[in-house]
């Protein structure tokens, strides 16, 4: 067969078509290509895929074109569908996701997450919608209040399951997973898969598809990356002197705690650059203004801790920049994946003391190749860096890959 290459070879209704053209998608990313077809056939799927491959739409396409083959009225408390997200932040894009494609059909939702006011949901669900997109945790609150029944659903849809169980979701997850009918269309998705994850999509699933956009533990391609070795008390002053470069233009910076992220925002506000920080102690309305702004341009710098990231969809991030290492390797893949999104060339930049090193280590073997080191900056750090012959050997490099333009460092 020869490979899909337009979304007119998808079979995708007109109303659909319509929806990807105002959107400006011209071709179907390969996860799209790869999966539409045996969705719209009604096959179980079990992708390999990042956010940023263009993965919701590849589920939300065929799933609204199924909903609009067999119209009905939706039931209130009792969705057809259930998409399950990890996070907040990532429930809502996937909602505004559906409702982008699904503008020009008379498809009902409803966004499920905890954090903020019930009611608002609890109304939605009582007037009946086709779809629910929700996290684990409220969408069981809903459920034993007896707001929603899961034993009309005919699509179930795990997103981001890794992520899912990392967060330490698997106990809510089974409850939810108990009230499932038996007959149903099953999607999972997950960045990796280890074993325990691979475990939960065999239980799941029933032979599925397989669709893998990048392999199992490597890197987006069109992501630069390297590692600049930093004392730790060297790191502030060495990311002042690369907010100098104009070609960061929006970045993300992660650090692994709250209060973390909270000090480098505050320290780059104060120092006259606009950044501001999200994480879990924030309330999801505070969370959704920061997101905002960052989304319009008006935040130069968005510092976050992982969870507060994940699954965060925010167009022409040029950098992601790991203040912290992150001590699971996964979280770096997630990580990076911010930036060089759909198609677009991005950058992260690992800054990486000598308590560090290990973490580094773990990355490497995860993603197989070693990443290359930046010494080309005033806080260099020799004792940081790992000896010759360790696993990131020093090369220095001054001019990035694919004649990129370099980071001036
Ligand atoms: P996702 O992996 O679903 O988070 O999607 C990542 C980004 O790619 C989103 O901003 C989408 O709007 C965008 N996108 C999805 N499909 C396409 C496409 N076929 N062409 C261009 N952009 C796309």
């Amino acid at each position: 067969m020869e490979p899909i290459e337009t979304f007119s070879e998808l079979r995708l209704i007109e109303p659909l078509q319509r929806a990807i053209r105002a959107q400006n998608y011209t071709t179907p990313t390969p996860i799209q290509a790869a999966a539409i077809p045996h969705l719209l056939a009604g096959r179980d799927l079990l992708g390999c895929a990042q956010t940023g491959t263009g993965k919701t739409a590849a589920f939300a396409l065929p799933i609204l074109q199924r909903l609009e083959a067999r119209p009905s009225a939706p039931v209130p408390g009792a969705p057809r569908v259930l998409v399950l997200s990890p996070t907040r932040e990532l429930a809502a894009q996937i909602g505004e996701s559906f409702e982008t494609y699904g503008r020009y059909l008379r498809i009902r939702q409803a966004v499920i997450y905890g954090g903020v006011n019930q009611n608002a949901q609890v109304r939605a669900l009582r007037r009946g919608v086709h779809i629910a997109i929700a996290t684990p945790g409220r969408l069981l609150d809903l459920k034993d209040q007896g707001h929603i029944r899961l034993d009309r659903l005919q699509t179930f849809v795990l997103d981001e399951a890794d992520r899912m169980l990392d967060m330490g979701f698997l106990p809510d997850l089974k409850r939810i997973i108990a009230c499932l009918p038996r007959e149903r269309h099953s999607l999972f998705f997950s960045a990796t898969l280890p074993a325990h994850v691979g475990g939960l999509a065999a239980s799941l699933l029933r032979d599925p598809v397989r669709v893998e956009v990048t392999p199992q533990s490597s890197t987006v391609d069109l992501i630069e990356q390297r590692v600049l070795f930093v004392q730790q008390a060297n790191k502030r002053p060495l990311l002042d002197h690369l907010l100098r470069d104009e070609a960061l233009v929006r970045m993300l910076i992660f650090t692994r705690t709250k209060r973390g992220a909270d000090k480098v925002a505050q320290q780059l506000s104060r120092g006259g650059v606009e950044a501001d920080a999200i994480h879990g102690n924030k309330s999801q309305n505070a969370r959704n203004r920061v997101l905002d702004r960052f989304r319009r341009g008006r935040l130069r710098v968005l510092v976050a801790t992982d969870l507060a990231a994940r699954g965060l969809d925010v167009e022409g991030i040029s950098h992601v920049i790991n203040y912290d290492m992150p001590h699971e390797p996964e979280s770096y893949v997630h990580r990076i994946g911010r930036t060089g999104r759909a198609g677009a060339v991005g950058m992260a930049l690992s800054f990486c003391d000598a308590s560090e090193r290990s973490d580094l280590r773990a990355i490497e073997k995860l993603i197989r190749s070693t990443i290359r080191v930046d010494r080309d900056h005033p806080f260099h750090s020799e004792a940081a860096q790992p000896r010759e012959g360790g696993p990131a050997r020093p090369r220095r490099l001054r001019r990035p890959v694919r004649g990129r333009r370099p980071v001036r460092a």
